[in-house]
């Protein structure tokens, strides 16, 4: 038996409203585990701070320190280049532009810290710890309020040319979609994700639509989302089940493009929108078969997440040690 204690990493997982930090092994053991809270709207410097606070429990709850870590791994909400270690630009961290994450970190710990972006992060976590573990091609995807994902080839992420590939949720699903966040329309998670499913539910009732999706929801549109509809769905409204169906057909529709592209062993979907489960997922695998090639459709097995929302923060300590060429594989 290994030493538990031996080759660990820290790995940050950083959002736009939480932070997760934890001490991990290469073998995906957590030793400890903080959460805390991001503070977005305070700004750049408020938020290092944010994390450092983190980093200093994780490691005092692990009753460890600094020099005790192989490395540190960085997991970013946004476009970022882990060559670099810099983040671009983020939706979810207002005014951060072409930060030096991974430079500020390691100079504010002392130690060796690598960049990652959220979702390729939890791609890595999965790869290594979770639902991807022994497959060589495979696609992560999660889906909730956007629709992310993390791409993997020859058991490597893969982050193209500059660090920012591995976007499945803005390819354009429909040219004449509903406006996505990222400037484009029709974009995959502008029709598929939890808040495009709860958009259409806003339209349907504006237009007068007989439904229950409101009540379940507390009278208040704005508290509408996919839990409720789910919900209303369970119970018997015929327009929920109609828009879960919808949202299936275009994640079939967006699965389908993947498998075309990348032929994976196996499709991992992640991220709140997928505990609707199988009123989502089957109709979804569904459409997929229907237009993605027959073999590549038969050669890949569609698995749900096993880390959930620890895969990020383990995906960013085993990008970490991968890169210090420490991790193995369980
Ligand atoms: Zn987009």
């Amino acid at each position: 038996m290994a030493d538990e204690r031996k080759n660990l990493a820290l790995g940050i997982d950083l959002g736009g409203t939480k932070i997760l930090t934890a001490v991990a092994n290469a073998e995906g053991k957590m030793l400890s585990r903080d959460h805390s809270i991001t503070p977005a709207k305070e700004g750049q410097p408020a938020v290092v701070k944010s994390i450092l606070e983190s980093v200093g429990r994780a490691l005092a709850q692990a009753h460890i320190a600094v020099p005790d870590l192989t490395a540190v791994g960085v997991g970013a909400p946004g476009l970022s280049n882990p060559e670099t270690g810099v983040l671009f630009t983020s939706p979810n961290l207002p005014g951060w532009r072409d930060v030096p994450l991974r430079d500020i970190i390691e100079k504010e710990l002392g130690t060796k810290a690598f960049l990652i972006n959220d979702a390729n992060a939890a791609a890595v976590g999965e790869l290594y710890f979770g639902a991807g573990r022994g497959a060589r091609n495979f696609i992560y995807i999660t889906v909730s309020t956007g629709i992310g994902g993390g791409i993997i080839i020859d058991g490597k992420i893969y982050t193209g040319s500059i660090g920012v590939a591995g976007e499945p949720g803005h390819m354009t699903i429909d040219d004449e979609g509903p406006p996505c966040n990222c400037g484009n329309r029709g974009c995959w998670e502008a029709l598929a994700s939890g808040t495009a499913l709860a958009r259409e539910a806003r339209n349907r009732i504006n237009e007068g639509a007989t439904t229950s999706i409101l009540e379940y929801g507390g009278g208040d549109p704005a508290r509408i989302n996919a839990e409720v509809i789910h919900e209303a769905a369970q119970a018997g409204d015929n327009l929920a089940a109609e828009l879960i169906a919808r949202t299936a057909y275009y994640l079939g529709v967006g699965l389908a493009n993947l498998i075309n592209i990348f032929n994976p062993e196996v499709i991992v979907i992640g991220g709140g929108l997928s505990n609707i489960g199988d009123r989502l997922l089957k109709p979804a695998f569904e459409e997929a078969g229907r237009r993605a090639f027959k073999q590549a459709y038969q050669a890949v097995r569609f698995a749900r997440a096993e880390l959930g929302r620890n895969s990020g923060v383990l995906g960013a300590a085993a990008f970490a040690l991968e890169k210090m060429s420490g991790a193995r594989r369980t």
